[in-house]
């Protein structure tokens, strides 16, 4: 009825091998999230360590259980090291050649010196602890994909705990020299969760990959390529189907003949003027407004809490600055200007794209009026407004 142990041994290094192809071939086919190689590296030394641990449980041997040790430990600390790539976004290099040297520095003499039970205690303890620090670094990035990642901190952490038990079961044991691979309940149980833990860590790996790349492709449809500001769809879907109270309010903003800066100084001076200007807006105020680039050399700003007056100046302080602003092209230095349109919500509401379009019309008379300024919609120019907000 019981599979016996060697056998069960070569099932967890065959599925982890599987493992290890599909995870390269997901890496390969987009090579973006780096996090999924360093799985990939740390499980080929943890199939070496089970193929060498295997010939030791064959035929005993110094030099065999300690080759088994090295990858072993090798690869745990590779797969902490993942871990560690996942939530913080650093190189994993360093600190897996690092935790390699030293867990290997802890067992080795020990299993050369023929103490090789010790040795087994040494690696069952640090694997426990790295695969608990991996279900940590996990649990800590939750964030990003609460099932996926606390699914696998669990078996990470169930993984861990029949690494202990393994070593809690030899220290029991005591005897520090086996000469042979433990054979015990512990073990067998250590390699039936290794079995079941890895099939379901591999899954999620994939899982999280793909929510990570859903994420990422969510995002960049939102974005402005060139500038980084939300596209036009982003601000839409943002803020499309908002009703405008009176303390909301929309400046939409327009390059001055922007056109004649491509055909004097070309596209990519045009291209460096489009960065600034967004530059700009991102920087001019310090609460988190919604900055947008509608298209072209247009871009809008909307204005949550604002007292009345306050996003006229906002905008007259922009357009001040912008126009001051020398920007270097080659040997020329250029200046240029925009011109703005306010408009609000309110009182009662106001469709967003009502407020957008209002926006527009004023835009269009301060080009009217000679550019370079700042024109505020007419209709409800917010002087007396019986209810004002302090601004933020
Ligand atoms: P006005 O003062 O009336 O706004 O004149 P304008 O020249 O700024 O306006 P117009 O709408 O005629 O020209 C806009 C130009 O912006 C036309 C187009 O070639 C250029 N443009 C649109 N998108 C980009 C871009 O991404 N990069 C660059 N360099 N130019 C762009
Ligand atoms: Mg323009
Ligand atoms: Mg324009």
């Amino acid at each position: 009825m019981m599979l016996d142990y060697h056998s069960l041994l070569l099932a967890l290094g065959v599925s982890a091998a599987c493992l290890m192809v599909t995870l390269f071939g997901t890496w390969f086919s987009r090579r973006t999230d780096s996090f999924l190689l360093t799985l990939v590296v740390a499980l080929f030394l943890i199939v070496s360590g089970i193929f060498a641990y295997s010939s030791y449980t064959i035929e005993t041997g110094i030099l065999r259980v300690s080759i088994a040790y090295a990858f072993l430990m090798a690869g745990f600390c590779t797969t902490y090291a993942a871990a560690v790539q996942f939530r913080t976004g650093t190189k994993p290099w360093k600190l897996s050649v690092a935790l390699s040297l030293v867990t290997i520095a802890a067992g080795v003499p020990l299993m050369l010196a023929g103490l090789d039970g010790l040795g087994l205690i040494v690696m069952n303890i640090a694997t426990a602890s790295l695969l608990i620090g991996t279900a940590w670094q996990y649990v800590a990035a939750r964030q990003e994909a609460p099932g996926p990642l606390c699914g696998m901190a669990i078996l990470y952490t169930l993984s861990g705990i029949s690494f202990a038990l393994c070593a809690v079961v030899l220290i029991g044991d005591g005897e520090w020299s086996l000469g042979h691979a433990p054979d015990n309940w512990a073990e067998n149980l250590n390699i039936a969760v290794c079995i079941a833990g890895m099939t379901g860590i591999g899954s999620l790996s994939l899982a999280l990959h793909q929510w990570r790349m859903a994420a990422y492709h969510r995002r960049d449809a939102m974005t402005d390529a060139l500038t980084g500001l939300l596209n036009r769809r982003a601000l839409f879907e943002q803020h499309g189907s908002r009703v405008l109270k009176a303390s909301t309010a929309v400046i939409v903003f327009d390059i001055d003949r922007f056109k004649s800066i491509n055909d004097r100084f070309g596209h990519a001076a045009g291209d460096l003027v489009l960065k600034i200007f967004a530059e700009d807006l991102t920087n001019s105020t310090k609460s988190p407004n919604t900055v947008a680039r509608l298209g072209g050399e247009e871009f809008a700003m909307i204005l949550d809490n604002v007292l009345p007056g306050r996003a006229e100046r906002i905008a007259n302080d922009i357009n001040r600055r912008f126009a001051a602003r020398e920007i270097a092209v080659g040997e020329t230095v250029l200046r240029c200007t925009v011109s703005a349109g306010v408009a609000v919500g309110a009182i009662g509401g106001q469709p967003f794209e009502t407020v957008l379009s209002l926006a527009d019309k004023a835009l269009y008379e301060a080009k009217r009026a000679g550019r370079d300024r700042v024109e505020v919609a007419e209709y409800l120019r917010p002087v007396h407004l019986p209810e004002t907000r302090t601004s933020a």
